[in-house]
C-alpha cells in the first residue's frame, strides 16, 4: 500500500521504517527540514536499536520523506503521528494535531478516491471525531465517511525497544466510526504482514473506546507502580522487604509478576503526560478519578521518601551527595517526567552540595535544567569520592556492580530508590521499600 506519515518522532518514524520494511511505500512528512533531510540520507532522526538499519536499508526506494503535505495525495491512507504534549492543568494540547490536520486537509481536497486518515497520535475520547474530523472536512471541503474515512490506531510502543514492540505488539487497536468497513478492510490490510508474523490480538472498536484503550492501558500501568510503591511504604515502615512480597504477591495470575519492582516511580514521556491528561479529561466532565489522582500523588511521595531517608541518616546542609542516574529509566537519555529531579531538587534545597552521574543522559538533564546548580562528573566512582551520602536513582546495570568506589566514600550511606545495589557490606545501606 503507499502510506502518509504526518510526524516523524519516536513513534512516526518507527511506523514508517517497519511499514516500509513490510513491503509498503512510504512517505514521512515533517515541518522540521532537518528531520526530513536525516530520512532520506538514510539516518534515522530518534535514537532507537536497528532503526538506523532499516531506515538506511529502505530510504530512497521504499521510504521517503518530505516537508510537503502534498505528498499525502500519492497514498491511500495517512497516520498522524504528532506530538500531543500537556498544557499546565495537564489537559492535551491538541494544536499540533489540529494544524497537522488542517494541512492534511487541504492538501487532501484535490485528491482523486477515496482516502484514510488514521489518528496514532494519543488523543482523549471525541479528539477524532469533535476535532480531526470536522476540521479535515472543513480544510479539504471534504464528506466524512465518502472522500475521507477516519479511525484510531493508538500506539503502544516503549522508547528504547520501539523496533523490537511495532513488530511484535501485543495488540493492535483499529477503532472506527460504526464499524467502518472500508476503513477496517484497509487498516487489515495495511497491517497484514504484523498480524500474520507476530499473531497479535487484533481489537477492532469504536473511535472513542479505540482512543480510551491507550489511556486506560497507561493509567493501568501507573497505577499498578503507584499501588506497589504504596504497599513498599508500608512495608518499610513494618521492616518488610517489599520485593520479597512482590515476589510472592506477583505468582497470583490475576495479579502477575510485572511491573512490581517498587522504588522511586515512573517517569518518562508518556505515563506522566497521559495519567495527567486523562485526569484532566474526566474532570472536564465532572468526574474527579480519586484512584489515579492518587496514583500521582504517591508518584510524587517517592522522591521526598527518599530525601527523608537520607536526611535521617546525614545532615544534608553543605556534605556533599552523589546522585547515580539521572534518566527516567535505563537504557535512555530520555530525562522527561524523570525522578532524579525532584531528588536533585530536594538535594539542593536542602543545602547538598550535588555530584551527579548518569552514563548518558548528564547532556540532557544539563540542558533542561540550566539554572540548577549540580556538580556533573563522567563516571560514578568521581561522584562517590568523598560523597557523604549517595541516592541511587536509575537501575543502570553498571551500579548493581559497583563496590570499591563505594569505599572512596567519606561516608558509605547509600540509600538505593531502584533496588539495584548489590553490595551491602560495608555500606550504611537504606532500600527506599525494603
Ligand atoms: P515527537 O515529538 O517525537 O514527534 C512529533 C513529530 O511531529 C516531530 O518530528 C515534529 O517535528 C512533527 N510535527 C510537529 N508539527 C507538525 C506538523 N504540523 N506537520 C508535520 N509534522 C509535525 O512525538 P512522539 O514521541 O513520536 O509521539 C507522537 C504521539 O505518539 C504522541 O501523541 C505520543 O503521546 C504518542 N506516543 C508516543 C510514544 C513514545 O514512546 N514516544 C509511545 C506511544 C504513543
Amino acid at each position: 500500500m503507499d502510506v502518509s506519515i504526518i510526524g516523524s518522532g519516536y513513534v512516526g518514524t518507527t511506523a514508517a521504517a517497519c511499514f516500509a520494511d513490510y513491503g509498503h511505500d512510504v512517505v514521512n512528512v515533517d515541518i522540521d527540514e532537518d528531520i526530513v533531510a536525516s530520512i532520506n540520507a538514510g539516518e534515522s532522526p530518534v535514537h532507537e536499536p536497528g532503526l538506523d538499519e532499516l531506515i538506511a536499508e529502505h530510504a530512497g526506494d521504499r521510504l521517503r520523506a518530505t516537508t510537503d503535505y502534498a505528498a499525502v495525495r500519492e497514498t491511500d491512507v495517512t497516520f498522524l503521528a504528532v506530538g500531543t504534549p500537556s498544557r499546565e492543568d495537564g489537559s492535551i494540547d491538541t494544536s499540533i494535531v489540529e494544524a497537522a490536520t488542517e494541512s492534511l486537509g487541504a492538501a487532501l481536497d484535490s485528491k482523486e478516491g477515496k482516502h484514510l486518515v488514521v489518528v496514532k497520535s494519543t488523543v482523549v475520547p471525541g479528539t477524532t471525531d469533535e476535532l480531526v474530523a470536522p476540521t479535515l472536512a472543513e480544510a479539504g471541503d471534504l464528506t466524512i465517511g465518502e472522500d475521507v474515512h477516519v479511525a484510531v490506531n493508538p500506539e503502544f510502543l516503549q522508547m528504547g525497544t520501539a523496533v523490537e514492540n511495532f513488530r511484535n505488539p501485543h495488540k493492535v487497536v483499529f477503532g472506527t466510526q460504526n464499524g467502518d468497513e472500508w476503513a477496517l478492510d484497509t487498516l487489515r490490510e495495511l497491517f497484514e504482514p504484523i498480524v500474520d508474523s507476530a499473531d497479535p490480538a487484533v481489537v477492532e472498536t469504536g473511535l472513542r473506546e479505540g482512543e480510551m484503550i491507550k489511556y486506560a492501558n497507561n493509567a493501568y500501568l501507573a497505577s499498578k507502580v503507584s499501588l506497589i510503591n504504596d504497599i513498599g511504604n508500608v512495608c518499610k515502615e513494618f521492616d518488610v522487604d517489599a520485593y520479597e512480597v512482590a515476589d510472592a504477591i506477583g505468582l497470583d495470575p490475576r495479579i502477575g509478576s510485572r511491573f512490581l519492582r517498587s522504588g522511586l516511580g515512573w517517569g518518562g514521556s508518556c505515563f506522566p503526560k497521559d495519567v495527567a491528561a486523562i485526569i484532566a479529561a474526566a474532570k472536564s466532565q465532572g468526574y474527579e478519578p480519586p484512584l489515579l489522582e492518587a496514583a500521582v500523588e504517591v508518584n510524587d511521595l517517592q522522591p521526598r521518601r527518599l530525601l527523608e531517608l537520607l536526611a535521617a541518616r546525614v545532615d544534608l546542609e553543605g556534605v556533599r551527595i552523589a546522585v547515580l542516574g539521572l534518566s527516567f529509566k535505563p537504557g535512555t537519555d530520555d530525562v522527561r517526567g524523570t525522578r532524579s529531579l525532584p531528588v536533585v531538587e530536594g538535594l539542593l534545597a536542602r543545602g547538598a552540595h550535588v555530584v551527579a552521574y548518569d552514563p548518558v543522559a548528564t547532556e540532557k538533564f544539563r540542558e533542561t535544567h540550566p539554572s540548577l546548580d549540580v556538580e556533573y562528573v563522567d563516571s560514578a566512582a568521581a561522584a562517590l569520592e568523598d560523597a557523604d551520602g549517595c541516592a541511587v536513582v536509575t537501575d543502570w546495570d553498571e551500579f548493581a556492580a559497583l563496590d570499591a568506589e563505594f569505599d572512596a566514600m567519606a561516608r558509605p550511606v547509600v540509600v538505593d530508590g531502584r533496588h539495584v545495589v548489590e553490595r551491602r557490606e560495608g555500606l550504611e545501606y537504606e532500600g527506599l521499600t525494603w
